[in-house]
C-alpha cells in the first residue's frame, strides 16, 4: 500500500550566516558538531540541536522503509519562515530554502514532495516566490499560523490565499510563534498547549473572515489532526448561535459547515482521539503526517493507524489518497 507522509521537516546541511550578511535580526544558523549533530543557533542562542536525518536525504528515506513509507512531503521547519525580517531578506532565504527543496524532489521524485516558504509580510513578494515555487515543482506552500501576530483572516493575506487558489497550490497551515510563549516556557507549554490553540485560531480566522467561504477550491490543510478546533468545535458553534454579534460579523455560515471541506494530518498519538476526527471530517480529509524527525513526532509514521481496527478503506484514504487529493496530484507519479 503506498505511504505518504505529508507533514516532515528539512533543512539544508548548511545555511548562509544570514545575521551576519544581513546586519539584524536572529536568522536561524547551523554549527555542526563533531558526533554528526548540528546545533541551531537563533541569532547567537542555541535553539535546538538536531541530527542528520534533519537535512541527509538517504538517512531519511532509509528511516522511513522501516515503516514501509515511500514519500515524504517536505517543508522547512517553522522557525525558519522569518516573516519578521526584512521582506528583500526573507524573499533570499525562502528562495534558498525553497531551491534546496525543488533539487531534492527533482533527484527523488517518488520519495519526496515539496512545500516552499513565501515572506507572508509582503503580499506582493510573496505571491511572486509562489509563483516561482510552481514554476520549479513546489505543490503547495506552508505557512504560520499567525503572520507577525496578524490572524490568516487579515486582508492583506487574502490575495495570496486567491493566488494559491488561482495556481492550484495546496496550503498547510503551522503552528509557531505560539500565544502566551514568554508567560508559559516551563513545561515546554508552548508546545503542548500553545501550538493546539495556534492551529485552532487559523482555523477559526480562516472560516469566521470567510476566506474558506470565497475560496472554495483553495486546498488547506491543518497540522496536527487541526488543533484544538475539532475537540472544541462544539464550543465554537455555540458561540456561534449565542454571540453571532461577536462571531458571526464577517461569515454568516455555520462553522460546523467547513467540516470535510479542509484537510488534518493525522497526529493525534491517540486511536480514540484520531476516530473523532474521523467521524468528523470523513477519511478523504485526514491524512498520514508525523512531524518527523522531531520527538513530538509520531516517528513510527502512522503506526499506531495500522494496528487499529479502522478499515482498509479509511487506512487507504488516511496513508494516500487523502494527500494526494489535498495536493492534486495522480497517484501514478509515486507506483
Ligand atoms: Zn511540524
Amino acid at each position: 500500500m503506498l505511504k505518504i507522509d505529508m507533514h516532515t521537516h528539512i533543512i539544508p546541511k548548511h545555511l548562509p550566516n544570514w545575521t551576519e550578511k544581513f546586519g539584524y535580526g536572529k536568522f536561524i544558523f547551523l554549527e555542526h558538531n563533531d558526533n554528526g549533530t548540528a546545533d541551531m543557533m537563533q541569532g547567537g542562542k542555541f535553539f535546538r540541536r538536531i541530527e542528520e536525518n534533519c537535512w541527509d536525504e538517504d538517512v531519511r528515506i532509509t528511516d522511513y522503509q522501516n515503516f514501509e513509507t515511500q514519500t515524504q512531503v517536505v517543508c522547512t521547519i517553522p522557525v525558519m519562515f522569518s516573516y519578521w525580517a526584512k521582506t528583500e531578506d526573507c524573499v533570499e532565504l525562502s528562495r534558498y530554502l525553497n531551491d534546496h527543496i525543488a533539487d531534492l524532489v527533482h533527484r527523488y521524485p517518488k520519495n519526496y514532495i515539496g512545500l516552499a516558504t513565501i515572506p507572508m509580510q509582503d503580499q506582493y513578494a510573496a505571491i511572486r516566490e509562489l509563483e516561482r515555487a510552481k514554476e520549479i515543482g513546489m505543490v503547495g506552500i506552508q505557512i504560520g499560523s499567525n503572520i507577525n501576530d496578524k490572524n490568516l483572516s487579515e486582508d492583506e493575506f487574502f490575495p495570496i490565499f486567491e493566488a494559491c487558489e488561482r495556481l492550484g497550490m495546496a496550503v498547510m497551515i503551522h503552528p509557531w510563534q505560539m500565544m502566551g510563549f514568554d508567560s508559559m516556557e516551563k513545561y515546554w507549554l508552548p508546545w503542548l498547549v500553545g501550538m493546539p490553540a495556534e492551529t485552532s485560531r487559523a482555523a477559526c480566522s480562516l472560516i469566521f473572515g470567510g476566506v474558506l467561504e470565497r475560496l472554495p477550491n483553495l486546498r488547506v490543510c491543518f497540522s496536527h489532526a487541526g488543533g484544538s478546533f475539532l475537540p472544541t468545535l462544539g464550543r465554537i458553534e455555540h458561540g456561534f448561535n449565542c454571540r453571532p454579534d461577536l462571531v458571526a460579523i464577517d461569515n454568516p455560515i455555520n462553522p460546523r459547515e467547513y467540516l470535510g471541506k479542509f484537510w488534518v494530518d493525522c497526529i493525534t498519538h491517540d486511536i480514540d482521539a484520531l476516530k473523532y476526527i474521523l467521524n468528523l471530517q470523513g477519511s478523504k480529509r485526514v491524512c498520514l503526517g508525523s512531524d518527523y524527525p522531531f520527538p513530538l513526532g509520531d516517528l513510527e509514521i502512522g503506526k499506531f493507524i495500522e494496528d487499529s481496527d479502522l478499515s482498509a478503506e479509511t487506512k487507504a484514504n488516511i496513508f494516500s489518497s487523502s494527500t494526494l487529493e489535498w495536493l492534486n496530484l495522480d497517484k501514478k507519479l509515486f507506483v
